[in-house]
């Protein structure tokens, strides 16, 4: 395996294009934006200084990385690799429409995966002729920082394409974690619903943000507590996959609080909006509780 194309130059695109291309792969990233691409490349050159400057890599490394990445804003980019992996929007009609082009255009034996959160792989590879080649890698967010890479079983994925993805996933330094493909995977599956657990736990006055936090930051040795980390995800991105879980089980375990749903609806979506459980709008260093939550206030209402 030696070409892989990345399929999307956001936040996990660009992080996955980075990580193969510090192990020496040549790597084509590929977004139909072309201002994601120039993003993209900021950002890991931005990325590839911290780690020099932690002294994690050198000089070479660093050169080399950006020099194994190449750009392209049309799928065809992807017709010589050997593996592409998928990252673009979290969208069915959106991949769906990507992986059959991506059959058309590459040879039967490149491997077709995935970083998606929570779509199913089977359904994705049922536009393809090729099941047997189509795989969840799902990476965690910062890509470069993250050990972690998930790796999901489609209904016909083959034995040979999940050992080949295993060991790829070694050599690039991470910690491949085996699931079968059944909504959210494993981390979604167990994460979303904590995350759903604390804001009802909010919803229903049991607590205060701040409590909420505390107890799983100090509790459980959490390094960030629910409702922070949902901030930092995104509430959008959390209730769309709260209603994954709950649409592919028919089980009301996974029913999203009604407070998430409204503060979507509010565009209330976290960091990337300014304001969710938290005020993000002076940056992520200092954490203040959104004005929405004051304990006062709200445990007063509900
Ligand atoms: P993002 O919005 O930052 O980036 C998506 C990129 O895909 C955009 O640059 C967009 O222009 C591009 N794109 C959309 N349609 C395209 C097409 N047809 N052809 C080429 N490019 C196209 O999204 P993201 O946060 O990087 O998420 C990407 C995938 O990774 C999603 O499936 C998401 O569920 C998954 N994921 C995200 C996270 C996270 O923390 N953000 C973590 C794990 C997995």
């Amino acid at each position: 395996m030696e070409k892989i194309a990345v399929i999307g130059a956001g936040t996990m695109g660009n992080g996955i294009a980075h990580v193969f291309a510090q192990s020496g792969y040549k790597v084509i990233l590929i977004d139909r934006d072309p201002n994601a691409l120039t993003k993209a490349i900021q950002t890991i050159e931005k990325n590839l200084d911290r780690q020099l400057s932690k002294g994690k890599i050198d000089e070479q490394t660093k050169a080399s990385a950006l020099a194994n990445i190449q750009q392209a804003t049309d799928l065809n980019g992807a017709k010589q690799a050997d593996l592409v992996i998928e990252a673009a929007t979290e969208n069915m009609e959106i991949k769906q429409q990507i992986f059959k082009q991506l059959d058309a255009v590459c040879p039967p034996t490149t491997i077709l995966a995935t970083n998606t959160s929570s779509i199913s792989i089977t359904k994705l590879a049922s536009v393809t002729s090729r099941a047997d080649k189509i795989i969840g890698m799902h990476f965690m967010n910062p890509v470069p920082v993250m050990k972690l890479v998930e790796i999901i079983n489609g209904y016909s994925t083959s034995k040979e394409v999940t050992k080949t993805i295993e060991e790829l996933s070694k050599k690039i330094g991470k910690v491949p974690a085996m699931a079968n493909d059944y909504p959210g995977f494993i981390a979604n599956r167990i994460l979303m619903p904590m995350i759903n657990e604390a804001i009802y736990s909010l919803f229903e006055g049991v607590a205060g943000v701040e409590e909420i936090d505390t107890v799983m930051k100090l509790g459980m040795a959490h390094p960030m507590g629910p409702l922070q980390l949902a901030d930092f995800i995104g509430l959008d991105v959390c209730l769309s996959i709260l209603e994954v879980l709950y649409n592919g089980f028919g089980n009301p375990k996974y029913a999203p609080c009604p407070l998430l749903v409204n503060m979507v609806m509010a565009g209330k979506l976290g960091v990337k909006s300014g304001e969710g459980f938290y005020q993000w709008q002076h940056g992520t260093k200092e954490l203040k509780v959104s004005p929405s939550f004051a304990k006062k206030d709200f445990l007063e209402t509900v």
